[in-house]
């Protein structure tokens, strides 16, 4: 790929010698779980969110499950997430016991839609779920407003947004718990898998720092029936390295996603581009999504990729239409993400792009539309 959709490894040459350093660090010290870079990027990482506390486990699953077995949600209970996201969301749900119940999206910020879970609220709904889609922050004023009155306890999907800002405050500072994903292609994103609970809640954080260590703070004696989900100390030391450059690189993302704005504005009339919501200070663009409005989606993919053009589909299928879920709804159920799930296309976008390839990929796209017109 000349472009592809994600570019690792140019950013491991940008920060070669420090990760290098850092890893060795650690392989010397032979300090391999819950070392020393694990407590120090928790609490960078906190002071990053702005939150009390931060425990790092060892994905963004892990982070909405152990999220809800100490939050006492389990068989029986309800959750409440979007028909739209990775399917993550809704397995964190199943593994702690409880049962996903879906709601449609906003058509233009393709999360949350407030109306639609209030159609679906039924009995049993102990907690819902808002997802940070694609790096913009979903309507929290909202939800916060829903889950008050119906008293139910949120929990932030921020597995796409490390660092958003919705005019109200920072993205995870909101629910009881917000978990985070370091899976590599994140904006902060580890050599392996990784996650973290973000919270301010000091007796919650005391829970699942014991649920991520086989229930255990005292070697050898263990409180309750815990799990093995730490995030792992070479992980650590990778993200200590890269959250010094968060900031930088998500102000590049929203740079080069105005530039794929203004290449892409002649040939609006086919595309959707992404909105940025009412609501959204910052969005860090994890993802930029068009929309195709008449296009071919997959000879526009093909077409793509023969020039050498990474492009994604996140996600193709809704939750409700996976064959691992097939009680959450039929088809025609949530009529926005389906149709949205058909349409959208994902460009290139990382941080060390160019803005020449931006330029490269908008080019590509315009002829791909019309040469696939549908
Ligand atoms: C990546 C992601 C997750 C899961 O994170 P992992 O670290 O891969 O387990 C959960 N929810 C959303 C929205 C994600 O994008």
């Amino acid at each position: 790929m000349k472009i592809p959709l994600v570019d690792l490894q140019s950013q491991y040459r940008s920060l070669q010698a420090d990760i290098d350093a850092a890893l060795l660090s650690v392989v010397r010290r032979a300090d391999f779980v819950l070392g020393r870079e694990v407590t120090q990027f928790e609490e960078a990482f906190a002071r990053f969110i702005g939150v009390r506390h931060c425990i790092g486990v060892g994905s963004g699953t892990d982070a909405l499950f152990l999220s809800l077995r100490a939050l006492g949600i389990g068989a029986g209970d309800k959750v409440l997430i979007p028909a739209n996201t990775f399917i993550a969301t809704a397995l964190a749900v199943s593994d702690a016991g409880a049962t996903p119940v879906l709601c449609d999206v906003d058509p233009d910020s393709y999360t949350l839609d407030i109306a639609s879970a209030e159609r679906a609220l039924i009995s049993g709904v102990k907690a819902i779920i808002p997802v940070h889609l694609y790096g913009q922050p979903a309507d929290m004023e909202g939800i916060q407003h829903f889950a008050n009155k119906h008293g139910l306890i949120v929990i932030e999907d921020a597995a796409q947004a490390h660092g958003a800002v919705h005019r109200l405050g920072r993205v995870g500072t909101f629910g009881r718990a917000s978990a985070f994903s370091f899976y590599p292609g994140k904006n902060l994103g580890a050599y392996g898998d990784g996650g973290a609970i973000c919270t301010n809640d000091d007796r919650l954080a005391e829970q699942i720092r014991l649920l991520r260590n086989w229930g255990s703070t005292v070697k050898y004696i263990h409180r309750v029936q815990g799990y093995n989900s730490r995030l792992d100390t070479l992980q650590a030391a990778v993200l200590l390295v890269k959250l010094q450059h968060l900031h930088d690189w998500n102000q590049r993302r929203r740079e080069l996603a105005g530039q794929y704005r203004e290449a892409l504005h002649c040939v609006s009339d086919q595309l959707v581009l992404p909105k940025e919501a009412s609501w959204c200070r910052e969005h860090i663009y994890h993802l930029f999504v068009v929309s195709l409005r008449f296009a071919d989606r997959d000879r526009v993919i093909q077409h793509l990729h023969n020039q050498g053009i990474g492009a994604g589909i996140h996600y193709p299928v809704p939750i409700h239409l996976q064959e691992a879920y097939p009680n959450l709804g039929a088809p025609g159920s949530f009529p926005v993400a389906e149709r949205k799930a058909n349409q959208i296309l994902s460009l290139p976008l990382y941080p060390e792009m160019t803005s020449e390839q931006v330029k490269t990929v908008a080019i590509a796209l315009g002829n791909a539309l019309r040469l696939a017109p549908g």
